[in-house]
This record gives C-alpha cells, sequence and structure tokens, in this order.
C-alpha cells in the first residue's frame, strides 16, 4: 500500500476481521494524501476508509460512505439554471466541493460535483462517477459483481441489468485530461 499511495513514511496494517483492516501512518501528511485521494480501490473493489481516533472498538466504525465526483451529463440549456442545480445538488444530498469555484461549475455540458455517497445504495443511472470501483451491473450496488449470482447470471435469469460501464466518467478530474477538443463555458450561466 505504501506504493500505491505513494507515502514519504510508512504504513503498518494489522487485521480487524475478515475486511477490515487498520492503517496505522508514521507520519499525519500522509494519512491526509491518502485521505484526500479518495476513492481508492483494492482489486478494483471499493477501499472504503474512515477516520479511527483509536477510542472505540475499530470493527464498529461506520464504513458505509464514500466521496465521489459525478457527473451530470446531457442537460437541456434551458436546465442550466440556478434552480435546476440547486435542484440537482438537493438530490444528491447536498454537495462537498465543486469544481474550483462558482465559474467552473458547468465545464462544457455537464455538471460536476463532488458528493457523499451512501454506499449502501444503488448507484444512480443518471449520473456517471469519476474512478468508480467494480459494482454490480444487476441491482447497481458497490460491494459485490455478478459473479455473486453465481450460474444464475451466467445462464441469463438475473436479466435485467440496468447498469453499466458507462456510469463510469470517461473524464476524470482535477483537471479533466483529455478534455481539449471540448466545449468551455468562458462565463459562468449561473452569474447574475
Ligand atoms: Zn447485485
Amino acid at each position: 500500500m505504501k506504493k500505491i499511495w505513494c507515502l514519504n513514511d510508512g504504513v503498518s496494517i494489522s487485521n480487524v476481521d475478515a475486511n477490515r483492516f487498520l492503517f496505522t501512518f508514521s507520519c499525519e501528511s500522509d494519512k491526509r494524501q491518502v485521505i484526500h485521494g479518495n476513492p481508492w480501490t483494492f482489486d478494483k473493489a471499493l477501499l472504503l476508509l474512515a477516520n479511527y481516533d483509536g477510542l472505540c472498538n475499530p470493527a464498529t466504525v461506520p464504513l458505509t460512505t464514500q466521496d465521489f465526483w459525478v457527473q451530470v451529463h446531457d442537460l437541456p440549456v434551458l436546465y442550466m439554471n440556478p434552480v435546476v442545480r440547486e435542484l440537482i445538488v438537493r438530490s444528491l444530498g447536498g454537495y462537498i466541493e465543486i469544481e474550483q469555484s462558482r465559474t467552473r461549475l458547468w465545464v462544457g455540458s455537464f455538471l460536476r460535483i463532488k458528493v457523499h455517497l451512501d454506499v449502501t445504495k444503488a448507484l444512480r443511472l443518471r449520473l456517471q462517477y469519476e474512478r468508480l470501483p467494480i459494482f454490480c451491473y444487476i441491482c447497481g450496488l458497490l460491494n459485490h459483481t455478478e459473479k455473486n449470482y453465481g450460474v444464475r447470471a451466467t445462464l441469463g435469469e438475473v436479466e435485467p441489468r440496468p447498469y453499466g460501464s458507462w456510469l463510469r466518467a470517461a473524464l476524470e478530474g482535477p483537471n479533466l485530461q483529455g478534455w481539449s477538443g471540448r466545449t468551455f463555458f468562458t462565463q459562468d450561466p449561473f452569474a447574475k
């Protein structure tokens, strides 16, 4: 993990239970870097991280949320106004961050917003998620894949599969590499 996380100092890892580990960082800046670099994956599966204060049983620390950058695409120009934006933000349970400043909120034709995602709930079909790990194309949950359905999935007995790889955003932040061929807004469409 030290290599994956590009840490300056070491990290010690101990098992809490079969799927839960305690990471102890040698320096605070390494920990901040890891927390800020969320979401992380291990074997393509989501690695949920939470701060642990050392005061309770680490097995009881809730691991149910994860911050994700999501993109809302294909919004009609008529919807690019503060009212619709607030409705979208509210439907996502609020936001943590928007792209740098209000003027960058709308990038080209899509809205990019960092949300606090409840990973116990299914992914939303109308969103595209940046750095999305593996998930189930049948029910949209992040904690398993179709393999969990065994031979039933292979035989097509658990169709339909409303979710798919299109939920992965092709462009990822923070600088949206590969974006140069698309159109930018030079002004904030919400500016009054
Ligand atoms: Zn499923």
